[in-house]
């Protein structure tokens, strides 16, 4: 299931094999994908217009166009968007794909159909986004926004993270990583956690979402390929019996808020 990582690593890709370009005609092979929106009407609105540009609002890539429209991916469990240079062959799980120029194409390839794509207007994303939290990874998000997210809140930490309406962008394995980076336990009230904890925590995410996208690159071996999560640079997620890399010490699992939860319990307070 792609998190925020392979989602940059897509857009990041996107924006290096075709910085700026033109779409000739979009091919929507199930319509149910673009629901409710008209296949028709989308396909007229953004057949011939440039694209400017390339973004990423938690897990959504979006491509921003020359009339002021963006194409919204929402990428769900299985979604993939990238360029590749042939349209002739497209990938099995092509659902959707845009012909550009010299028989290249972007192809929405997805396999269990939980993605879809939308039209916006590009002035009203951020309503679009208005349910969202912060982006982790914006330069002006501090740890007093981190803090300050918490406030009135009184479960554990762990679930915190993976509220997106307070935090976007971390899934169940970047938030056990980022709890171990913390040294914070995954069960931990939110009240408790110091000013100090809440800025060790703020560093944590942004370092480990900062390797998993770097780690995605060095994993993830050609733009075709579908990005994967480097699991084997984890430190606590699915090692439950293993020895923690820091204290040696085996790590543990429980089911919290339905999840599988990795820590270490010597290291993690
Ligand atoms: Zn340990």
């Amino acid at each position: 299931m792609p998190e925020l990582p392979e989602a940059e690593y897509m857009v990041r890709r996107l924006a290096e094999c075709a910085p700026t370009t033109k779409i000739q005609s979009l091919t929507i092979l199930r319509p149910s994908l673009v629901a409710p929106q008209s296949p028709d009407e989308l396909t007229a609105t953004v057949a011939g217009r440039k694209v400017l540009g390339y973004a990423r609002r938690a897990k959504n890539v979006l491509l921003h166009l020359d009339h002021g429209w963006s194409l919204r991916v929402q990428l769900g469990m299985t979604g993939h968007f990238f360029w590749i240079p042939d349209s002739r062959q497209l990938p099995r799980f092509t659902r959707l794909w845009f012909a550009l120029p010299h028989h290249a194409a972007f192809v929405f390839e997805d396999s269990r159909t939980f993605g879809n794509l939308h039209l916006h207007r590009t002035e009203d994303l951020p309503t679009v986004f208005a349910s969202y939290g912060p982006e982790p990874l914006d330069p002006a998000f501090t740890w007093q926004h981190l803090q300050a997210s918490a406030a009135r809140a009184h479960g554990p930490v762990k679930p915190f993270l993976l509220d997106q309406s307070k935090l976007v962008g971390l899934g169940n394995i970047w938030a056990a990583e980022s709890l171990f980076a913390a040294r914070l336990a995954p069960h931990r009230p939110l009240p408790s956690l110091t000013a100090p904890e809440w800025k060790a925590l703020h560093k944590a995410i942004r370092q480990t979402l900062s390797a998993a996208i770097a780690n995605t690159f060095r994993v993830t071996a050609s733009a075709e390929e579908f990005p994967e999560a480097d699991l084997l640079a984890c430190r606590v997620y699915g090692r439950v019996g293993q020895p923690c890399r820091r204290c040696r010490q085996p790590i543990a699992r429980f089911v919290q808020a339905g999840r599988s939860t990795f820590h270490c319990p010597n290291c993690q307070l």
